[in-house]
């Protein structure tokens, strides 16, 4: 896969899956734009050094994905971008009669209205160039619910949707737009709830992960966060040219139950 020529934006990306995805979009020779929304020293060093370790030019873009008018600006900032990768997430975990209200909020702003405004704001681009690709990060939980995350599944449900409208707006364009929908995937925010869990089950570590957090995932495996940047390859290969306005399941069987 030869993506050289290609920029990527990939929001949330100095961790986790967006850094995972960022590093498979790079390998593949596609210059990349990282974001969150601190600006530290530390992010700018995680970009240069990605870029520096595949040869590509990769930037570290500070802008918080929770302000509308700051996902227009990354896009523009960016300069170009062929492959945006809708990927800044957060989670809350409580009932919906005690779900703080700002935390809604605050979660379809990050998790859902981001992706409206990036991709408002990459579509013109990729019109005029007759080639993009949008990837949204949705989840097991955009196709399924569990109690307690509603914000966080109304915005991954939405993500979907808006997957579905961008593609039928960009059908026969050079365009496609898809959202993936991982299972539970091993990144450093799971890892660290671990601990926590061995401890409070009793369990030791492969205990917890097969019988506690990986319940629902018929493998009992974790994603990893390079199956789903491989996920993203695939998308921007021609391979993929006509898969558009879908989703792509990376969940261990999850959504066949
Ligand atoms: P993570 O916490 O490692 O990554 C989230 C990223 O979003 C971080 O880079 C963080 O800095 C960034 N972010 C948070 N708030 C932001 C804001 N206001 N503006 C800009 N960036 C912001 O978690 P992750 O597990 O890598 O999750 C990444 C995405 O994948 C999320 O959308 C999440 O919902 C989705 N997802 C994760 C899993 C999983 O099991 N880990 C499963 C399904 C879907």
């Amino acid at each position: 896969m030869d993506l050289a020529g290609k920029t990527a934006v990939i929001t949330g990306s100095n961790s986790g899956i967006g850094l995972g995805v960022a590093q498979a979009l790079a390998a593949a020779g596609c210059a990349v734009v990282l974001n969150s929304f601190t600006d530290r020293p530390e992010d700018h060093a995680l970009a240069a050094d990605l870029g520096r370790r595949h040869g590509v030019t990769a930037r570290y873009i500070a802008a918080d994905m929770a302000d509308g008018q700051a996902c227009r600006d990354l896009v523009a900032k960016a300069g170009a971008c062929d492959i945006l990768v809708n990927n800044a997430g957060i989670q809350h975990v409580a009932p919906i009669e005690e779900f703080p209200a700002a935390i809604w909020d605050r979660i379809i702003a990050i998790n859902l209205s981001s992706a409206f405004h990036t991709t408002a704001a990459a579509l013109p681009g990729m019109k005029a160039k007759g080639w993009g690709r949008v990837i949204n990060i949705a989840s097991a939980h955009g196709l399924t619910a569990s109690p307690f995350k509603s914000a966080y599944i109304a915005a991954k449900h939405g993500v979907v949707g808006l997957s579905k409208t961008t593609a039928l707006e960009t059908a026969g364009l050079g365009i496609t737009a898809n959202a993936i929908c991982p299972g539970y995937v091993l990144t450093p925010l799971v890892e660290a709830q671990i601990p926590d869990q061995m401890k409070v089950h009793g369990m030791d570590r492969e205990t917890v992960i097969r019988e506690v957090m990986l319940l629902r995932q018929p493998s009992r495996q974790f994603a990893t966060v390079e199956q789903i940047g491989g996920t993203a390859v695939y998308l921007c290969s021609p391979a993929a040219d006509q898969v558009t306005g879908t989703t792509i399941s990376v969940d261990g069987g999850w959504t066949a139950l």
